[in-house]
């Protein structure tokens, strides 16, 4: 069980923050909330939401606050985020995150600690470009690091897996210019506000055997 169970999962594109959340959400059962999942979800179907994101998405910008913070602050009422949750690409600037103080301050609850999955640029721009997802489920892979045990096809549902548009280098680049300027701010917000812990673990399974360490 975590006592520490409300988090944000802190770290540039491609750092890990999904795949580490996937393996904390089988492991402990608290919802996983991922705004890049969520936008995804409404490019696919269309939505208004999902047209306004699109081209920014694509282009690797950020979409605008209000509308992201509108649907976090929405997924943090269904009632699967009482045992805990998992904040993974959210916030992503400092009004996200002075906004999302505000919505949890309005629920009476708090975020327990703020994990930063710190990777260096050239590996990230490696991981980016050879990173697969899954169509069915939310299943990441990467070609070189990560490989599905068939080419191509998800181990756990068996869809077809691709490459995400932004996931280009070019795209890559500009997404990760963008943390440096707007996120990274955010890893000394949460410093000063002694809710940090930066993952001294580089794999995955030290990575999640250093969090119960820290959070159960
Ligand atoms: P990654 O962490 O691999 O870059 P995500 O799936 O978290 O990817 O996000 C994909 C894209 O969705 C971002 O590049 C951005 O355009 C948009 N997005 C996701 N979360 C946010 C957010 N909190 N604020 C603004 N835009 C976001
Ligand atoms: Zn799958």
């Amino acid at each position: 069980m975590l006592t520490r169970k409300n988090l944000i999962f802190l770290g540039g594109p491609g750092a890990g923050k999904g795949t580490v959340s996937n393996r904390m959400i089988a492991k402990y059962g608290v919802a996983h909330i991922s705004t890049g999942d969520i936008l995804r979800a409404e490019v696919a179907k269309g939505s208004p939401a999902g047209r306004e994101a699109g081209a920014i998405m694509k282009a690797g910008g950020l979409v605008p606050d209000a509308l992201v913070c509108g649907m976090v602050g929405e997924r943090l009422k269904q009632p699967d985020c009482e045992k805990g949750f998992i904040l993974d690409g959210f916030p992503r600037t400092i009004a996200q995150a002075d906004t999302l103080n505000s919505i949890l301050a309005g629920m009476g609850k708090k975020i327990d600690a703020v994990i930063y999955l710190n990777v260096p640029d050239d590996e990230i721009l490696k991981r980016l470009t050879s990173r697969m997802n899954c169509r069915g489920c939310d299943a990441i892979y990467n070609k070189i690091f990560m490989p599905p045990k068939v080419a191509g096809i998800c181990d756990k549902c068996g869809s077809e897996l691709y490459q995400r548009p932004d996931d280009s280098l070019e795209t890559a680049k500009s997404r990760l210019a963008v943390f440096h300027k707007q996120t990274q701010p955010l890893i000394d917000y949460y410093d000063k506000l002694g809710l940090l812990h930066t993952c001294k673990s580089t794999e995955l399974d030290g990575i999640v055997a250093e969090l119960a360490a820290v959070l159960e």
